[in-house]
């Protein structure tokens, strides 16, 4: 008897071993799987042939989109283009970028959850986003200002400083952070998106719209009587963004964008953007 149940406690014993080592081989190879193919950004582009972009479509100059033909156009959609193909002749492989619509709030989101490979989104690397998002070096210089109705006599944001002032911004932009530090006094007032907060400006919602200086001179170039006052308060440089930890497409891209600085494909791209927009110095965006 004490051996029979001897026997059957060994039988038990075995199975379960088995059980577990199969059990742990599994768990291994599943991740395995996920980390060396399911989310290496750079594997996952060249593999697809395809490289989706997250762009601005509500910022003139950077990402807007066209009605007349639905595609969206500005330079962070060119800067995207001509980095995929640079990426892609670096690789001798193709690549086709596709683009997708993201607002400042929601880039960050779409990048996480794996609905972009990338975003050029007027956005600047700061210290809290790298902790989420991995970043290229700089692809181009902005500072935040503000925009006003020409007739207010507003000069700097300096004017702005007082408690029956309202600046509007947008939610997802640091703008409406820094904004604190320089106009401490006023009330801040974020809508959804660029659009919608010059919607709000036109109808006197607001005193002024803080953003970065090219965002600004391209909504004051859609709407009359609308300027960009002062100087900029605010180092934006932009960087385009992958998810955490996306070291080889990160690398790949930095490649890229050094070429196309030193092919003269970007300076091209400063002009077409910036070289007709009124009170823009754009000889300094150069590079
Ligand atoms: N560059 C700033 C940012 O990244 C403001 C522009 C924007 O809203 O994208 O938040």
């Amino acid at each position: 008897m004490e051996k029979a149940k001897k026997r059957q406690f060994g039988i038990v014993a075995t199975l379960i071993s088995i059980l577990i080592f199969f059990g742990a081989i599994t768990i291994m190879a599943i991740k395995a799987n996920t980390t060396h193919q399911g989310t290496d950004t750079l594997e996952r582009v060249k593999n697809a042939h395809i490289m989706t972009w997250g762009v601005k479509a509500d910022t003139k100059l950077f990402g807007l989109m066209d009605t007349n033909d639905g595609q969206i156009k500005g330079f962070d959609v060119d800067i995207a283009k001509a980095v995929t193909k640079q990426i892609a002749s670096d690789l001798n492989i193709t690549i086709e970028p596709i683009f997708v619509q993201v607002t400042s709030s929601t880039r960050i989101q779409l990048l996480k959850n794996g609905n972009i490979d990338a975003f050029a989104a007027t956005a600047t690397a700061t210290p809290e986003r790298k902790k989420v998002a991995d970043f290229s070096k700089p692809y181009f210089s902005a500072g935040q200002s503000i925009l006003v109705p020409t007739k207010e006599n507003i000069k700097s944001v300096k004017d702005l400083n007082k408690a029956d002032k309202t600046i509007l911004g947008v939610v997802g932009a640091n703008s409406i952070i820094n904004i604190k530090k320089f106009a401490p006094k006023a009330k801040i007032l974020a809508l959804n998106d660029y659009a919608q907060a010059m919607t709000a400006l036109k109808a006197g919602q607001g005193d002024a719209i803080t953003s970065d200086n090219g965002i600004l001179y391209g909504m004051s170039m859609e709407n009359k009587g609308y300027v960009v006052a002062g100087e900029p308060f605010t180092n934006e440089p932009y960087s385009i963004a992958f998810d955490k930890d996306q070291v080889p497409i990160t690398k790949a891209t930095n490649k890229a964008l050094d070429e196309i600085i030193k092919n003269g494909s970007y300076n091209k791209l400063i002009k077409k953007w910036f070289s007709k927009v009124p009170g823009m110095n754009w000889r300094s965006l150069e590079r």
